[in-house]
This record gives C-alpha cells, structure tokens and sequence, in this order.
C-alpha cells in the first residue's frame, strides 16, 4: 500500500466560499471546511474575526465583504495564534488587532515554528506565501473578557475566554442581542477537530459548557457549516464533545495498559473513522491529535512546539 502524503500536502482542489448573511450586519464566510471567517458591523466600523493564512487570500474575503459594507475595519479579532487564521492580518488595516493575553505569548513563543509548520501542513492555503508580512502581533489584549460597543441599536460584541482548548488562548466572539457566536476552532461543525496544540480535558469539559451556556441561536464554528438553530448548535458543541472523549477513552486505553503510541493511534482511527472518518481534514489531524493526547496522559501540561521536523517524524510513526 503507498503511504498516504503528508497531512494535507496533496489537497490542492479549490473550495467554494459562501458569503452568508447571518442577522443585520452579521457576516460569515464558510468554504466547505477551509477556515472560516466572520465580520460584524458597528455603526461607523468593522469588526473581522480571523484572517486566513495570507494577504492575497483574506483579500478574496474583503473583496466580498465590500459588496455589503464599505465600513473601516476597526478592530482585527484573532481567536487564537494558528498560522492558517492570523498570517493574512495585513490585508485589513485594521486599527487595532485583538487576542487574548495567551495568544500573544503563544505568537512570541511559538508563532515562527507554527508558521513553518502550518505552511507544510497546508500549502494550499498559503496563496502567496511571499505576500505575509512576518508574524502578526496584536496590538491590544486581555485576559478575560473585552465587550465592543457597536452604537446604534447594533448591541455588544463581547469577545471572551472561556478556558483552554483547542490551544491555550482561544476566545469567542459572542453577539448577545442576535445571539450568534463565532466560536473559532473550539467548536467544528461537521469538520474533524485539530487537536495537536490542546487542552483535551479543559476543552471536553468546562470549556465546551462554557460556549453552551452563551445560548447561541446560530454558531459558526472554526470549519464546516454554520449551526443555525439551538438543536444544530448543541449538536455542534456535542460532536466536538464526542470527539475529545472518543479520544480521551482509546488513547487513555493504550496508554493505561502500557500499549505504544502506534496502538493509541490505531484504536483512536477505529473509534473515530465511521463517524468521522469522511469529514475534512480527518486523516491530516489525527496522527497530531493522538500524539498530542499521549503528551498530556504522559503528564506534558503545555503543548510541545511543532516543527516542519517534528511534524514529519510523527506522521512517519503513525501515518507512514
Ligand atoms: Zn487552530
């Protein structure tokens, strides 16, 4: 049998993005499992939530955008430091770029090894790599919560942490008044989960309930479809749930039983491809995801940084 190619190295078919209009001045692009993105209007500003992975690409999302508003783009909101959402921020010139605290000490620690990394995970989604700028540091943080006045009858954006997941320093987006939430990548509808840099236990658990608690009408998620409605939303939050104790049982199993990694990756394919098997993105994560998991039942507490090296030599153990 030929070794399957190098996560998503041999992806290279183009996606369709869809331009959706969620409630007045709300915005969502969806691409069939690529990144998604968002924007919400203020009175006199915009707001963007992620970036993509370079200049020339976020600039296809603009150029869209542009045909609903032509408002300055106040505020850049990063959900957290993964190369494939912050490296097209130049595109916006946006006054101010938002993260949380963690976010930006994860760009300094680690944002040129993920950089790397992402770009040979992915190169699909690095259109014109030579067109990034260098690394995209935000220009205002926080720890907990920060709320943006919108003006007018526009109501709040309230940009919050609610506790580890998918990395460190994730933060939502959450529209209250038209409850809607960008929940970024700790939350994928019907896309399989990276978890290569997460908190599993955190995120299964107190964070997920956290984002359940908002109450959102309609989540837009980090890839896949938008969750409209509270039972399409829970059912998001619960599949993402599924997923991380699917995972946490099999790869606790092997690791408990004094099994290898190899054996921790196999019963975590087994368990997880019927459901999942299918979805974007599934056959690249898994082998990070596992190993990742692995780190934290081994007693690792923060993410080991991926290299492009590292990279190769896990997906060799496992998917090779
Ligand atoms: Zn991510």
């Amino acid at each position: 049998m030929a070794a399957k190619p190098f996560a998503s190295s041999a992806d290279l078919g183009v996606k369709e993005q869809t331009l959706e209009v969620l409630a007045d001045g709300v915005y969502a692009l969806t691409a069939e499992g690529d990144p998604n993105l968002g924007a919400i209007e203020g009175e006199d500003f915009l707001v963007c939530f992620e970036a993509l992975a370079t200049p020339v690409a976020a600039r296809r999302w603009l150029a869209k955008l542009r045909e609903h508003t032509d408002k300055p783009v106040r505020y850049l909101v990063l959900s957290h430091y993964h190369a494939v959402r912050v490296l097209g921020a130049s595109a916006f010139d946006a006054e101010v770029i938002v993260s949380s605290e963690q976010t930006k000490h994860l760009i300094e620690e680690r944002g040129q090894q993920d950089w790397e990394s992402e770009y040979g995970r992915m190169p699909r989604l690095f259109e014109e790599p030579e067109s990034i700028p260098g690394l995209t540091w935000p220009t205002m943080t926080f720890r907990d919560k920060l709320t943006i006045e919108l003006g007018g009858d526009r109501g709040e954006l309230v940009l919050e942490f609610l506790g580890r997941g998918h990395t460190e320093g994730d933060i939502v987006a959450w529209l209250p008044k038209q409850e809607i939430v960008f929940a970024g990548d700790l939350v994928e509808s019907q896309a399989a989960l990276y978890t290569g840099d997460a908190f599993h236990f955190d995120w299964a658990a107190g964070t997920l309930d956290r984002v359940k608690a908002l109450g959102a009408r309609q989540l837009i998620g980090g890839r896949g479809a938008i969750a409209r409605g509270r039972d399409q939303v829970d059912a998001a939050i619960e599949q993402t749930r599924d997923f991380l104790l699917t995972m946490q049982r099999t790869v606790g199993e092997a690791h408990r039983s004094g099994g290898t990694l190899k054996d921790a990756f196999a019963a975590t394919h087994e368990a997880l491809a019927p459901k999942y098997g299918s979805w974007p993105i599934f056959e690249h994560c898994l082998p990070f995801d596992v190993q990742r998991l692995w780190d934290e039942f081994s007693g690792i507490e923060r993410p080991v940084i991926w290299t492009a090296e590292r990279d190769r030599q896990v997906w060799d153990e496992l998917q090779g």
